[in-house]
């Protein structure tokens, strides 16, 4: 054939496509016409199916049910099995894989070969005979091996005690599937100006403002007016947070390792973004852990909270927040025991004209916190 037959037939050649988003070489692989939903790990139509969302595993820990190899599966190299009964129990069970696989109780587990250690630990597909409990009957038996059966009786024991047991063997890790994106591989590979939605949730707070302000000059005319609004929200919820000092967090950090003041300052941003009115919000050291730089951003929107027509009563120490109140309460005359009377109240300016006021005093400059004349010598090591 010639070389421009052959071209002719390849131009001609059927060429298959599926109105349906399946591949049709790989019939395994559908893509269902996007829905919200399935961008959402919280949706059983988003999450990855291995751990359901969550992005990581808490399974159990090869390292942590074998903590040294140099023992002998009699000498309790297998930690999990922590009582003699459970032993002799396991050991009954294993007559037939030590004996297909050549190897016994007294050999040290880095004595073993791959093969062994393998079934050992995964469990070998092939039946096997075993004794029941009493050690009379011989059943047929497949050896699970040690973490599939532990994973087994974990989820089937209704103990407490005997899951707190497992779970001293179980660890974190992250998810093998979707390597902690949480979400389907589908709905991962969906992209927007580049990036799919959970890489758009690892940008800082900050660079996501960027992201989200640009995007436009991406999309066509069509995708601008179906996201206009979309990115709007976005764009504002993301400003909250800019403003209240929070820039350089992302949006995937979780909710339990953020300190006391950035939990509160984010509570602060979505309050803003409800725009209710004719609440009491009471703050407790909205500032703490704060840089100065932030400070007036933070006092900008708890004016903004206020200008809706809300009511902020806040326990600050910071000097800049009390000059920006409306209306100030000293409580003293000391710290703890020693206080729990007003010692003066009004506007910062009475305040600060109050003689019986400490805090007046230091907020007017009349006193001040000297900076030690002796500084403690910095050692750089
Ligand atoms: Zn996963």
């Amino acid at each position: 054939m010639k070389e421009k037959d052959l071209k002719k037939i390849q131009r001609e050649a059927e060429m298959v496509f599926s109105s349906y988003g399946a591949c049709t070489n790989h019939p395994e692989v559908v893509f269902e016409e996007p829905e919200p939903r399935q961008f959402s790990f919280n949706s059983p139509f988003g999450a990855c199916p291995t751990c359901l969302g969550i992005g990581s595993l808490f399974e159990f820990d090869e390292s942590l049910i074998v903590p040294s190899k140099k023992e002998s599966i009699a000498n309790g190299a297998i930690a999990l099995w922590n009582s003699k009964i459970e032993l002799n129990w396991q050991v009954r069970g294993m007559t037939e894989l030590f004996r297909k696989y050549n190897f016994d109780v007294f050999i040290p587990l880095n004595e073993l070969n791959d093969d062994q250690y393998y079934a050992l630990m995964h469990g070998d597909n092939q039946v096997i005979k075993r004794k029941n409990y009493a050690g009379r009957e011989v059943m047929d038996a497949v050896w699970e091996g040690v973490i599939p059966q532990a994973r087994r009786l974990f989820h089937q024991t209704d103990s407490q005690s005997r899951k707190d047991h497992f779970q001293k063997f179980m660890s974190q890790t992250t998810c093998p599937t979707c390597r902690g994106k949480r979400l389907r591989e589908n709905m991962l590979s969906v992209k927007v100006g580049g990036i799919n939605i959970i890489e758009s949730t690892e940008l800082s707070i900050e660079k996501g403002l960027v992201f989200f302000r640009n995007i436009g000059e991406k999309l066509s005319e069509k995708e601008k007016f179906i996201a206009k609004q979309i990115l709007k929200e976005i764009i504002d919820r993301l400003e909250f947070l800019n403003n209240v000092g929070l820039s350089y967090l992302n949006l995937s950090r979780s909710a339990g390792t953020l300190s006391g003041g950035e939990a509160q300052r984010i509570r602060l941003a979505t309050q803003i973004g409800a725009q209710l009115t004719g609440v009491l919000y009471v703050l407790d050291e909205p500032s703490i852990g704060l840089h100065q730089r932030d400070n007036e951003k933070l006092i900008g929107t708890l004016e903004k909270l206020r200008d809706l027509g809300n009511t902020l009563l806040v326990v600050e120490h910071d000097e800049d927040t009390m000059i920006a109140s409306d209306y100030l309460i000293d409580m003293g005359p000391g710290a703890g025991v020693e206080g729990g009377h007003i010692v003066a109240s009004g506007t910062p300016d009475e305040v600060m004209n109050n003689p019986n006021s400490v805090t007046g005093k230091f907020l007017k400059g009349v006193e001040k916190i000297e900076i030690p004349k002796k500084r403690r010598e910095v050692v750089l090591e």
